[in-house]
Order: C-alpha cells, then structure tokens, then sequence
C-alpha cells in the first residue's frame, strides 16, 4: 500500500532545528521561510524558500548529535518515501496567507 503524505503541514520547529532554521535564514537574504522535512530515521533535510517559492539555499541534511547524517540517508539521499512530517517555519514577518498556501503547495505539494 502506498504510504501517504503527512497532511499536517503545521508543525513547531524543535530546539535543534531552530538552531539550523536560524543559521539557514541568515545565509540566505531572499529567504521569507525554511522547509522542514522530518524523515523516519531521524535525520531532517532543510531548505530555504523565497517568496515565489523557489529554493533560497542549498538542501542541507543533518542529524541531531551527530556528526552526519545515518549511512539510509547516506544510500537513498533522504528518500520522499521516508517523510515523516513536513511543514515550513516561516520567517519573520510571515508572508500573508495566499503566499503562503502557494509556496506550501509548490515546495511540499500538497494543500494546506
Ligand atoms: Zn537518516
């Protein structure tokens, strides 16, 4: 069976990944949030997105204490399959909320 994508497109940046959103958000003026993809092994894939919802910086994986990312990530780069929840931390001032919705749907493909 298919594995379906995780609707909530809501979520609260834990205090690691604050940390990364931060640093992100600094190296990338055009910025005005950062994609969060939380994948089933632990690790976690980051993006910046600008305001017409292309990508403002480099995808960056990285795992909590750890010195890199687990050897499934290493193999498959984080694999679509293994999303476990996936939301953007936007930055502040947040775009309104058409902009929002748009960039949601562009960057994570699905509706809010
Ligand atoms: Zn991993």
């Amino acid at each position: 069976m298919a594995k379906k994508l995780p609707k909530d497109t809501k979520a609260t940046p834990e205090i690691g990944e604050l940390a990364m959103i931060e640093g992100i958000l600094e190296g990338s003026p055009d910025a005005v949030g950062v994609a969060v993809i939380r994948l089933d092994c632990g690790c976690r894939k980051m993006a910046a997105v600008d305001q017409a919802g292309d990508p403002a910086s480099k995808i960056i994986m990285y795992r909590d204490h750890a010195e890199s990312i687990c050897d499934q990530c290493k193999a498959d780069n984080g694999d679509f399959f293994r999303i476990i929840k996936q939301f953007i931390s936007w930055n502040t001032p947040e775009p309104d909320a058409y902009t929002k919705a748009m960039i949601i749907k562009k960057v994570l493909g699905q509706d809010e």
